[in-house]
């Protein structure tokens, strides 16, 4: 049995600046960080905008981030409202610099900072249950055995929002449907391609391009890789069969001309990945004795770029206000993180609609007469 002050439950971007933030804030807060993965598996989400530069400072962590060797990213371009890929500027500040992430990489990264801090840091440490303890407080039971007891959970489980839903009664207002089919391309390693020159195969930008069912993205990533991805509502990828490699490849040749062509001279892609790519928020956020952060607390339409920053800063913010809480046992910062989040939800879902409202070349398809909709009633 382990016992902390605060248990961190996820070691995404969200969970690591918890516990990072929560280890420098209050550091008489013992704070202890569970990932269930060894951050060797598929990891979505690359494109990190210009604006993360300062987030990674704040956590201390921009020299360690500055040497991984991520891939710089010098905007996004979209074929979007037209057949024709035009910078802009909603997905992306087209003057600065952002990056093309090895998320893996990434995510490690932050998880080693939050155990340099004096977090209690591991992997391979998945959450499986958790009950209310008499005397206040949780008892997280791991899987493989073991447990934690903490005054405190923060939630970084992800869009999934484990705990917050099983066990503190949160509730995700309704969402879209739309979700991600997406597969990674390896450099082109042969015919003496060196990876760094495979590197520069294909639009270096992040590319997105409407189709009448959705849109696909398309980013290069460190090491000469690319990652493609559909996006779409899941009745309509049921229709489409687009979990299927083959008909994916089909749809990608036969509706994407511009994405389709990043993928000459890559290698043969792995499987189709999905991933539910919802944009919700849980109706409450934080309660006494936990606080969801990231994906857990509300989660964006990838065609955003802004999940990776938006959990960085929030888990900042929830350390701030959860170590009030514990520290002196003022919960105006939880109040304050509760509103900041609705009014940043509400501020992203006027942008979203205002955004697929543009798209108006496939009024008859489902997809886009959904988002239309959106806009109609937001209008
Ligand atoms: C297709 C797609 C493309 C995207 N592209 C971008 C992009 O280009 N740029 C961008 O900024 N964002 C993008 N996003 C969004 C971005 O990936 C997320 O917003 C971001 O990862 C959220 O971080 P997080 O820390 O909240 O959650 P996650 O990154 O999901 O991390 C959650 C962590 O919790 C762990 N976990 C889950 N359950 C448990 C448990 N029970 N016990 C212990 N650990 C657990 C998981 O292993 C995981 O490490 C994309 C999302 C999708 C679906």
């Amino acid at each position: 049995l382990t016992k902390a002050d605060v248990a961190v439950i996820g070691g995404g971007p969200g969970g690591c600046a918890a516990a990072i933030t929560l280890r420098s804030h209050a550091p008489g807060l013992s704070v202890v960080l569970l990932e269930a993965s060894a951050y060797g598996g598929t990891r979505l989400g690359e494109t990190l905008p210009p604006p993360a530069a300062a987030v990674l400072e704040h956590l201390g962590v921009a020299a360690d981030f500055a040497a991984q060797g991520h891939h710089p990213a010098y905007g996004t371009a979209a074929a979007w409202g037209s057949a024709a890929a035009h910078e802009n500027e909603f997905l992306f500040h087209v003057r600065d610099v952002g990056w093309h992430l090895d998320r893996a990489a990434f995510d490690a990264m932050l998880h080693r900072h939050a155990a340099a801090r004096g977090a209690d840091a591991r992997t391979l440490a998945r959450v499986e249950d958790a009950r209310r303890r008499a005397e206040g407080g949780w008892t997280l039971a791991l899987s493989g055995g073991g447990s934690v007891d903490a005054r405190f959970v923060v939630d970084a489980t992800g869009a999934q929002a484990a705990f917050a839903r099983r066990h503190a009664g949160a509730r995700p207002t309704a969402g879209d449907r739309l979700a991600g089919f997406v597969r990674f391309f390896p450099p082109g390693s042969s015919d003496g391609i060196s990876a760094d020159a495979a590197a520069g195969i294909g639009d270096p930008r992040t590319l997105v391009e409407a189709f009448r069912d959705g849109w696909w993205y398309t980013a290069p990533l460190p090491g000469g890789a690319r990652v493609v991805a559909c996006m779409t509502d899941t009745d309509i990828a049921r229709e489409m069969g687009i979990a299927d490699g083959e008909r994916w490849m089909d749809a990608l040749r036969e509706t994407a001309p511009h994405v389709g062509s990043c993928i000459a001279g890559h290698g043969a892609p792995g499987p189709v990945v999905v991933r539910a790519a919802r944009s919700r928020r849980l109706d409450r956020v934080a309660g006494a004795d936990w606080i969801a952060v990231g994906d857990a607390a509300s989660s964006f339409d990838p065609l955003s770029s802004q999940g990776i920053t938006k959990a960085l800063r929030s888990g900042i913010f929830a350390a701030y206000a959860a170590g009030d809480l514990l520290a002196r046992g003022d919960d105006a910062g939880i109040r304050r993180y509760e509103r900041f989040v609705a009014q940043e939800f509400a501020a992203f879902e006027s942008t979203r609609t205002r955004y697929y409202a543009e798209e108006r070349r496939w009024p008859a398809s489902e997809f886009w007469r959904r988002r239309q909709e959106a806009a109609s009633a937001a209008a």
